[in-house]
């Protein structure tokens, strides 16, 4: 173990550099900035390498996010970006849902206009690129690092407490160990602070899944150009798809179901073969967009990834902290405010001698973790009232089990916080 971060301690240990991870860097480092103090030493480690991924799901970004992105200094580079075709505007969503019909929604009509469909891997690139050129005296980032086991050391009086955060790294391939005096788990729905303290309880809700196929229109074959920059969602008996025009002439096709209904399908749908055939089975209006742009998919296989929504309130940023469904397409914007709170609770908890309102002293922590909550609460009182509007299979177990989510919803408030 030889190496020049071995042992090293930092002031704040981000595990995760995706949206969440990489934003809480960045206001992190804002205020840092902007407040006489000295700056503290901030770690970023990420098990991914660039390029070794070629694509990652969760693509849509409404107009909503525009204020968060300017807040953390990042709109004028995702926004260049769309302008010269690196990502796409997103002008509205389409949906079949509640009946066969095909319903548009315009993002004229929204107030903060049109939003993005994004090449995701970029937008990940970009914001850890700015936090590499604007802050890289005092933020470090540590990338094909996969954090292996942490653990929360404290002497004999209790006082002293840090975190022990033990990593794999590619290059060259050792384990390696630091110290921090503040965690911030970024890691997503795995979710490592869990794993490693195991009397933190994440709560999960449901067992969805999402089958995604990245497609790609066939330029030989093409009479004419897709431009329907939509997210078009529409419902079957079994679930739902989405599907979004992503740059480079490619479209993502996602179904969702419960991991325990998939045997109702009677489809493999890992295999691209099957996926398309269930795609002319059920869905009328993706298959449409598959067959008039002549799309062939680009990946060998289907890829299968958890989409169920999920709450942890402490230590904990973005899908660590809560997971949403992705019919909400909040999961980015959700991951960018739970970043600045957190980073600024973490700020005036630890580093700005604590705040006090009115003479009464605030536990800024208890406010982020209170915030995480209401989020949630909001989130399934929502999530539950958009099921509700589907009642063509209302006897198929995945849309009675949402018909009783949205009843028991409606009955009482739910406490999420108990396992
Ligand atoms: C099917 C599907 C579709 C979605 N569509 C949308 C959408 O259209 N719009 C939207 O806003 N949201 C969408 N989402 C949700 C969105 O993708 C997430 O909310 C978002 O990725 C959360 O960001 P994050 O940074 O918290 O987590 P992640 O993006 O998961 O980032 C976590 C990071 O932690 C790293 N990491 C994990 N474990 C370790 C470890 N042990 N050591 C080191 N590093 C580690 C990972 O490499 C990764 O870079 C979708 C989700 C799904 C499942």
């Amino acid at each position: 173990m030889n190496s020049k971060h071995e042992d090293q301690h930092f002031d704040v240990i981000v595990i995760g550099g995706g949206v969440a991870g990489s934003c809480t860097a960045i206001r992190l480092a804002q205020l840092f900035n902007s407040a006489v103090t000295t700056w503290p030493k901030i770690v970023i480690i990420d098990e991914r390498n660039t390029n070794v991924e070629t694509f990652k799901i969760g693509e849509s970004l409404p107009g909503e996010a525009k204020p968060t992105l300017k807040s953390l200094g990042v709109f004028d580079a995702v926004n260049n970006d769309a302008m010269q075709g690196k990502h796409h505007f997103c002008y509205g969503n389409s949906s079949v849902w509640g009946s066969d019909d095909l319903i548009g929604t315009d993002t004229i009509f929204n107030a903060y206009g049109e939003g993005f469909h994004l090449d995701r891997l970029l937008f990940e690139e970009t914001l850890l690129k700015i936090v590499t050129l604007q802050y890289s005296q005092f933020i470090t980032i540590m990338r094909g690092s996969k954090v292996t086991d942490l653990y929360l050391s404290k002497d004999i009086d209790q006082r002293d407490k840090r975190w022990k955060v033990t990593f794999t790294s590619d290059e060259p391939s050792r384990t390696i160990q630091i110290h921090g005096n503040i965690l911030i788990d970024a890691s997503g729905r795995r979710c490592c602070i869990r794993k490693c303290l195991q009397d933190l309880k994440r709560r999960s809700f449901d067992k969805l899944l999402a089958f995604a196929c990245l497609y790609e229109a066939d330029c030989d074959n093409l009479s004419k150009t897709d431009l329907d920059h939509n997210t078009l969602v529409e419902s079957c008996a079994f679930g739902w798809w989405y599907t979004s025009l992503l740059p480079n002439k490619q479209r993502i096709v996602v179904f969702h179901t419960d991991d325990d209904l998939l045997h109702q399908i009677n489809r493999k749908i890992r295999l691209v073969e099957e996926f398309n055939e269930f795609i002319k089975e059920s869905a009328t209006h993706v298959a449409k967009y598959i067959n008039e742009y002549s799309y062939r998919p680009i990946l060998k296989r289907v890829i299968c990834v958890p989409a169920n929504s999920a709450c942890l309130s402490q230590f904990a940023i973005g899908d660590s902290a809560i997971s949403f469904d992705p019919l909400s397409s909040q999961g980015m914007l959700t991951a960018m405010s739970s970043a600045k709170l957190g980073a600024e609770a973490v700020f005036f908890q630890y580093f700005n001698g604590g705040t006090k309102i009115e003479g009464k002293l605030i536990q800024p922590l208890e406010v982020y973790q209170k915030y995480i909550e209401n989020t949630f609460q909001k989130y399934v009182g929502e999530k539950s009232f958009f099921y509700n509007k589907e009642q063509r299979w209302k006897n198929e177990i995945f849309w009675k089990r949402r018909h009783e989510e949205h009843a028991d919803a409606l009955r009482e408030n739910i406490d999420f916080t108990s396992k």
